[in-house]
């Protein structure tokens, strides 16, 4: 059966059954627990733990632990969760995705399963769209937690927070003030500044996807046990689940600096290459599309530039630059390879010929041929570390999610996260009203439309928000109304705190807010504004509620129905209506013509407009379609990162194994790895020389430093790998088939030259204060040993080896 019946159909029916139980026996809890006092509510945490200590599941306590928590957030919040909030809870707890519409309090739903999860210590993760989100609900929520006994933290992008009351000794007042405007206004005095690890040691976190992320990566990129922050990922819920796994997923985290030294060299190196001899001072392979400098052309080059030995005083990286710009001169020509273009190198497709805007070469090769050329050189960037939210999440025990608009991406998150949805019913009855499309036909011609719609509104009293597709419309639409004299407010998702502020008034009488789908997400909208007034809400109501405009079509249903939803909360009435023309990009690209020439025939005036079910129709199907493109192109990431995510995997734990071994342990695994070799005695030697604790220090180091050498080398080699085999999938291959065969190949040539090379710069390590500070230099190993009588060009003696295999050469190596 496929999943969508398992939504939709009467399973849906028998899952709610099957809840009801449940909810009926945290009811039943409830008298029970509004007769403890505060302290016999937060020793029932202590008990929980014992009792799951003694062989009880989280399963067994869901009921006193949802009751619990209600009873927390009543007394403490003023809030207590209703019915179809307990069950949000429960799907929650069990892992799947909960659509729970705008406003129907998803914020208070998650402190259910959040505080079940939470008692076994392992921690809990609560995921927010942006820092401003996080620091709120940790302020608003961190309240249930601390009554039951738990601590809150919060990481934002430069800062760490726990949740603490007595930090500024706030005031009752203050407490009270956070119950009614807890929903937009972040009271700062409840965060006490703490460091990163004590945040995600406390019992539950609030973040961003991305901070959770870049944390995770630069763990994995720690020296000492000591500088790691995280925990083990176990349990997430991620709230707005559709933005951050479906929208934010189309790119990957990536961890990058920029190379700034090596951006300075291409213009030197440009100089210099002309005047070498081809014959004499470099050898070329077509083949390979290398080059190489000779003995006679790196003495020339040295002369030039007025150095005695190059490799000693530049180093490694230097001479890579030296030898792209080598390539870049004698490999790539002009007008076959490339073609100049306003300033930009434009690659040509070796295959089809057409040019390829945007896309760089890889390795600084981009860079020297900017140089060659004389246009503006891009600054290089070296990956360091990189995952797709995707895998990043996949990562946790147990995932979950909520968020008003689930259903129309239910497939992705079923095949991608292996995520159910479970649409939860609304507290009251739904009684907006969305209006069927006006259809016009010049964009002008409905902007005018959309300009008289809102003052007619604004004038009547009734509260108008309008959604827009990009900021450069909104700012349009601002210009219209300033004409017309209509009072606005513009959002534009730039800074999230001050925008809740203002989303949080939307609701006032005749208030007009435009806004970008981002803009004030999270953020209720109350009819009559925040704090709630009764009267000031009843006049909204008797004027019809929130007005809601839609200015355009969403390449995606999901976000259309994000703006309906922001209307109509919790039995509100209210209204929507979009306003589309056959010139929005949407409709000119599936439907526009031929709706065009129709309305020509009708002659219809241009701001006169249509209600077209077939438009509707038609852009509804585009609409379809352009999600499934963009699910191809996330599934597409994904496959990809997934081939690097095994081999990241395997890295990291030969990092973290390192990291965590005992000194016992690791001398034990490095003597073990020496014998392999065959140098055991060579090694002990350099032990019993250097003192086994230096050694120690120094080995440890010098372990990591060559993971993460090799392993960002190896991340630069697949970046190319995969441009190549796009390539090659003219010739009829699936591309990722060979990626694929590629990734694992080098994979395993990449794990053998990590061992021998940590063995060979364990032995040639001559330990001083400064061996270990100049092991630190990022992206360079430095062995200290020298060799006699071998040649520059040579393979180094000792054996190291490149990640594709190729030995490295001396002068790279040992001979630096
Ligand atoms: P969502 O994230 O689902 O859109 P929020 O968590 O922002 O909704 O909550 C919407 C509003 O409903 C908030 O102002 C919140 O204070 C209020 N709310 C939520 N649950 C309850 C409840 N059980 N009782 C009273 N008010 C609630
Ligand atoms: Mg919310």
């Amino acid at each position: 059966m496929s999943f969508l019946t398992k939504i939709f159909g009467d399973e849906n029916k028998n899952y709610f059954k099957k809840l009801q139980p449940s909810v009926a026996a945290i009811n039943g809890l409830e008298k029970d627990f509004q007769d403890l006092s505060d302290g016999q509510l937060r020793g029932k945490t202590e008990e929980f733990r014992e009792r799951l200590a003694k062989s009880a599941l989280l399963d067994d306590l869901l009921p006193e632990a949802f009751a619990l928590v209600r009873e927390a957030a009543r007394r403490n919040l003023g809030q207590r969760h209703f019915d179809v909030q307990l069950m949000g809870g429960i799907v929650l707890h069990q892992g799947k995705i909960a659509e729970m519409k705008t406003g129907e309090g998803k914020t208070l739903t998650a402190t259910c399963p959040v505080y079940l999860n939470a008692l076994e210590g392992k921690g809990v993760h609560l995921v927010t769209v942006n820092d401003y989100l996080a620091r709120r609900d940790c302020v608003w929520m961190g309240q249930v937690y601390r009554a039951l006994g738990l601590s809150t933290g919060c990481v934002n992008h430069d800062q760490s927070f726990l949740y603490d009351p007595d930090y500024k000794k706030a005031q009752e007042s203050q407490d009270a003030q956070r119950d009614s405007l807890g929903s937009f206004r972040v009271s700062q005095d409840f965060l006490r500044p703490c460091s990163r690890k004590e945040a995600y040691a406390a019992d539950i976190t609030y973040g961003t996807n991305n901070e959770f992320g870049f944390d995770y990566l630069r763990d994995n990129m720690a020296y000492r046990l000591e500088d790691k922050v995280q925990r083990k990922f176990n349990y997430a819920i991620v709230d707005e689940v559709d933005s951050i796994l479906i929208d934010e997923a189309r790119t990957p985290l990536i961890i990058s600096a920029p190379d700034e030294e090596s951006s300075k060299w291409y213009q030197d190196f440009a100089r210099i290459i002309p005047r070498l001899d081809p014959d004499a001072d470099y050898k070329i392979d077509e083949k390979d599309r290398a080059a190489t400098l000779t003995e006679a052309g790196i003495a020339k080059v040295e002369r030039i530039m007025g150095t005695d030995n190059i490799y000693e005083e530049k180093g490694i990286k230097y001479l890579h630059h030296l030898e792209q710009a080598l390539r870049a001169q004698a490999l790539y020509r002009l007008d076959r390879d490339y073609v100049v273009k306003d300033g930009q190198i434009v690659i040509i497709d070796e295959f089809t010929g057409r040019l390829m805007p945007g896309r760089r070469w890889s390795g600084g090769l981009h860079q020297a041929i900017e140089a060659k050329e004389g246009v503006a050189v891009q600054p290089e960037s070296l990956t360091l570390a990189s995952i797709t939210f995707q895998n990043l999440f996949r990562m946790y025990e147990k995932l979950a999610g909520m968020t008003g608009t689930a259903m129309t991406s239910a497939e992705e998150f079923d095949k991608v996260y292996t995520l159910d949805c479970v649409p939860i019913p609304t507290n009251r009855v739904l009684c907006r009203a969305d209006l069927p499309d006006r259809i016009y036909k010049t964009e002008a011609g409905k902007f005018k439309a959309v300009v008289a719609e809102i003052e007619a509104r604004h004038k009547a009293g009734q509260p108008v928000l309008v959604g827009t597709r990009s900021v450069e419309k909104n700012e349009y639409l601002g210009k219209l109304l300033e004409r017309e004299g209509v009072p606005h407010e513009i959002l534009n998702a730039k800074n999230h705190e001050r925008e809740g502020e203002i989303i949080a008034q939307a609701g006032r009488s005749g208030a007009v807010t435009i806004a970008t789908n981002m803009a004030g997400r999270g953020v209720d909208i109350i009819l009559g504004g925040n704090p709630p007034d009764e009267n000031e809400a009843n006049k909204v109501r008797e004027a019809g509620g929130l007005f809601i405009v839609g200015t355009e079509r969403h390449e995606a249903r999901r976000i259309d129905n994000q703006l309906r939803g922001r209307g109509g909360r919790q039995g509100d009435p209210g209204t929507t209506q979009f306003f589309i023309s056959t010139e929005d990009d949407l409709a000119r690209i599936f439907a526009g013509d031929a709706m065009k020439k129709l309305m020509d025939m009708l002659k219809v005036p241009d701001d006169m407009p249509i209600e077209s079910g077939m438009v509707s129709k038609r852009i509804e199907e585009a609409q379809i379609k352009i999600e499934g493109a963009n699910f191809d192109i996330r599934k597409h990431l994904l496959d990809y990162d997934s081939v690097l995510n095994k081999q990241r995997e395997v890295i990291y734990k030969k990092r973290n194994d390192i990291l965590e071994k005992s000194d016992d342990d690791f001398a034990a695994y490095v003597l073990d790895l020496a014998r392999k070799g065959n140098v055991g005695e060579q090694y002990q030697k350099r032990e019993d020389e250097n003192g086994r604790e230096a050694m120690l220090q120094a080995g440890r180091f010098i372990a990591l430093r060559t993971i993460d050498f090799f392993w960002q080398e190896h991340l630069e080699l697949m970046d190319n790998v995969r441009d190549a085999t796009r390539l090659r999938a003219f010739g009829q291959q699936d591309p990722l088939v060979e990626y694929k065969s590629e990734a694992n190949k080098q994979f395993r040539v990449l794990l053998d030259t990590v061992e021998g090379n940590i063995l060979q710069n364990l032995l040639n390590v001559s330990i001083n204060k400064n061996a270990v500070s100049s092991m630190a230099q990022p992206r360079s190993q430095k062995p200290a040993a020298k060799y006699d009588n071998v040649n520059r060009n040579d393979p180094c003696p000792c054996g190291a080896k490149k990640s594709d295999g190729r030995p490295v050469k001396y002068k790279h190596c040992h001979g630096r």
